[in-house]
Formats: structure tokens, sequence, C-alpha cells
């Protein structure tokens, strides 16, 4: 009996452990952390041997084959040593990938995987397709394969995930664009972080499609320079008709073969020049698997609010607030500042990633009325900003709040988008997110 070996056991080590188990694979399971008890529950039922807290290396050498979880960098020295000893080590894509002929719609990308990935799976999924979603969203792909579930599956893939991905062959792939994110895991170098990205195009076909961001000047150069096997289809916000999806106006036209789809942008319900940016993804990917205009239109019409990405949570006496907590780099907030009209009360600050707040500039002289910095540390965003607009330096959502229902008049937006990372008040982004929704609406029975 063949032994395989998983390191990690979250959602999907624990997906990995169930197909591991299906295919008759002897499985062992390794977490040098604390498993949660709903994968302890899932590997018992399975009659997984599994360990937690730490790595034995005797049980982890004798493995086969190693699913590692894409938390776990390819630098360390166990996986340094497996590879060494000629053990295949992969992701748990790559292992589901090996074991389905379903075909794989993916999706990577620096920024806006995760509203592409659910918005194309929705449009299939309202169109009437057997469709799954995993990846970085979603179940385990390798749970879902080991019980046949579907004959399509949307994936969001994140670089980490592609590094583990070698014979992985994607049927349509979406690149929406790269900037520098990620670095430390990529030796500082970012060549290395954009040539995992291109990763996704690997063992493609002629007969598959390429959707890529062309406004994107890395994209765009490395796909003139490279000889890219698929069809290739670029998207664009200008004009340029020479792309399969561009602007004319307000709307948005996608092209693929003999069909032209067309929709005002203001119809679709996911707002800004980075959603149209996603929904051509969406689109052109849609047009790809054959989705009617009408299934199309029913789909970008009706995609709900992704939680946390410049998500409406209240209008209280005339003032938006906006949660759009996920925006944990510069290049995210430069898309909400852009997405507004109103007078924004904008929320910024926690955990510096070495930003480079120039480029936003522009846009706060001309949509920021007022600056809140919600940190720990405020220094280098007061220094920033304050030769630019008013700034106030809070230490605390609750002083933030404070300041903003009393600044924001009928009219304006409270925008949180913090363009930094959440770890120094708060436990992740989604925790600032659900504790800033907390608030507005304590603020809004408070005014009712
Ligand atoms: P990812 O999964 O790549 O992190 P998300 O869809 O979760 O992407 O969005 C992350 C943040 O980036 C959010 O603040 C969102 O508003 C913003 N964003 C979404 N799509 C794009 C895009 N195409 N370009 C730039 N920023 C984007």
């Amino acid at each position: 009996m063949k032994r395989l070996v998983i390191l990690g056991g979250g959602e999907s080590g624990a997906g990995a452990a169930r197909l591991g188990k299906k295919l008759g694979y002897e499985v062992f399971l390794s977490d040098k952390g604390k498993l949660a008890d709903k994968y302890k529950e899932v590997l018992e039922e399975l009659g997984v041997e599994y360990e937690e807290g730490q790595h034995t290396e005797t049980k982890i050498f004798t493995a086969d084959i190693v699913v590692k979880s894409p938390g776990i960098p390819d630098k360390l020295p166990m996986i340094v040593g497996l590879r060494e000893r000629g053990i295949e080590v992969i992701s748990e894509i790559e292992f589901a990938g090996r074991h389905t002929d379903a075909k794989m719609y993916c999706i990577t990308g620096s920024n806006g995987k995760t509203t592409t990935t659910l918005l194309l799976y929705h449009i299939l999924k309202e169109a009437g397709y057997d469709v799954g979603l995993a990846g970085n969203v979603g179940n385990s792909l390798a749970a879902q394969v080991a019980d046949n579930l579907h004959r399509v599956y949307v994936v969001e893939l994140s670089s980490f995930q592609l590094d583990g991905m070698f014979r992985f062959r994607c049927d349509t792939a979406i690149l929406t664009n790269i900037t520098p994110d990620h670095l430390d895991r990529y030796d500082y170098k970012f060549e290395n972080y954009a040539r995992s990205k291109f990763r996704i195009l690997n063992n493609m076909r002629a007969e598959d499609l390429f959707i890529y961001g062309y406004d994107c000047d890395v994209v765009r150069e490395r796909v003139e320079q490279e000889n890219i096997v698929p069809k290739a289809a670029g998207f664009t916000y200008s004009a340029d008709n020479r792309l399969n999806a561009y602007m004319d106006g307000n709307t948005v036209i996608a092209r693929w073969g003999e069909r032209t789809f067309c929709i005002d942008k203001k119809e679709i319900t996911i707002q800004g020049r980075h959603n149209v940016y996603n929904a051509m993804a969406a689109i052109l990917a849609a047009l790809k698997a054959g989705v009617s205009d009408a299934n199309l239109r029913k789909g970008l019409t009706t995609f709900p609010q992704v939680e946390h990405r410049l998500e409406t949570v209240e209008v209280i006496e005339g003032v938006t607030y906006i949660n759009d907590s996920k925006a944990t780099n510069v290049d995210s907030t430069w898309y909400a500042l852009d997405s507004m009209h109103a007078p924004v009360v904008w929320i910024a600050g926690g955990t510096d990633k070495g930003n480079d707040y120039s480029v936003l500039f522009d846009l706060v002289r001309e949509k920021v009325k007022l600056l809140i910095c919600m940190g720990v540390d405020n220094k280098k965003l007061i220094d920033s900003f304050s030769p630019i607009c008013e700034v106030v330096d809070t230490h605390s959502l609750e002083d933030t709040m404070k300041v903003a229902s009393t600044r924001a008049v009928s009219g304006d937006v409270v925008l949180l988008s913090p363009c930094c990372a959440s770890f120094d008040l708060f436990k992740n982004y989604e925790n600032r997110g659900e504790l800033f929704k907390e608030k507005v609406r304590e603020l809004k029975e408070f005014c009712d």
C-alpha cells in the first residue's frame, strides 16, 4: 500500500485525506499547530492516523507522496529533505487534479481573486451548471473530487498553491493582475513572485483559454514576450477594441468567438473600476463555457455583495458606511478610493507592509475630506497624508467610530479601507470588518 503524508490539517489537508483514503492510500496527517475539532472528527471518521503540535520526521520521510499545505514554505528543511530523497511534494489542488477529469476554471492574481472566483461560480450556478467552488474559497477540491461531486470547478489559486502544482491543467485560467505581495516567500524578488503566478499556464493546451488583465503592465509585458500556448483573451478598462473585453462609454463589451455580450457597468451589482475588471474576466470565462446572454445578465445583476470587499453596511442619516477591510495593500485601497463619488471619511491604518502611499495622493486630494488613522503606530500614515488632507490619530475602533460619526454629514461616505494588515489591533481582516460592521449597526440602532 502506498503511503500518503499530508502536512497541514486545515480544509485542504482534511480534503486530501478523504481523497487519499478513497484511492486506497495509507494516510498520515501531521500538523505543527493544533487541529480544529471539525477536522479531527473528519480524520477519525476516515480512520486516518494524525499528529498535532509536531512533525515526526521518521513518519514523514517514509512517504511515497506528500501533500503540503500552501502555508508551509518550500524552504523549510523538512520539505527540502523530502525533495532531496526524491519524494514528490505537491499541493492539494495538484493531488485532486490528478484524479478527476472535471473542467477546471482557475483564477489567480494579486487582487481580485476571491471576487472573480465567486462571481464566475455564481454565474455558472445560476445558469444551471453542475459546478463546485474550491481553492482558497469554498470547500476542499480534493474532498469534492473524492465524492465525484461536480463536472466543473471554479478554483481560486494563490501563488503558494501554484508553487505546488506540476501536472495540473486549467481549461480556462484567469490572471487578474500582479502587484508586489508576499515577497518574503520569494527571496524578496518580484520576478520570482510573478513567475509563480504564471505557473497557472503550465500544461494548458491550444484549445484552452487564458484570460488576462491587459492594463497591468507586468502581466501584459509577459504575455507579449512569452510564447503562450492557449488562446489568450485580454481585458481592458479602455476603449481599445482589439482586446476581447473593453469599454464603450459606460458599456462593458466582451467578445468571444462569434459572440458579443454587452452590459452597462451600472447594472453589475459590484461597483468600481476593479470590479469591472473582475466582471470582464468572469464574463469571458462564462462565454467560453457557453453561458447564454440572458443567464450571463442574470448572474451579473444578482451577484450578492462579497463580505469585507467594498461592502455597503448601512446608510445612517444619509451617510453610507462601507466595509473594505480586505484592502490590506495600497493597490486595493487605490481602487476603493477610485470608485468613490461622495466626500470620503477614510479609515486606514494597521500593520504597514513597507507601503508606498504616494500613489494614493491624487485620489486623496480629490476625494478625502478626513483621514482617520486607526492603528497602534500611525506615524507613517500621518507623515504621508497630513500635507494633503485633515488627519486624525486614533488607536481604537471605538474612537474611530466616534470621530467618523460626528464628522460625516449626509451625502458622505465612511470608508474602512485600511491598506494595511490588521494584526496590530485585530485578529485578522475578517475580525476587523466584523467589528466595524457591529459598530455601524449599533450606531444605526442608536440613531433610529
Ligand atoms: P484576493 O482574493 O485576490 O485578495 P479580493 O477579491 O478578496 O481579492 O479583493 C481584495 C481587495 O482588493 C478588496 O479590498 C477589493 O475591493 C480589492 N480588489 C478586488 N478586485 C480587485 C482588482 N481587480 N484589482 C485591484 N483591487 C481589487
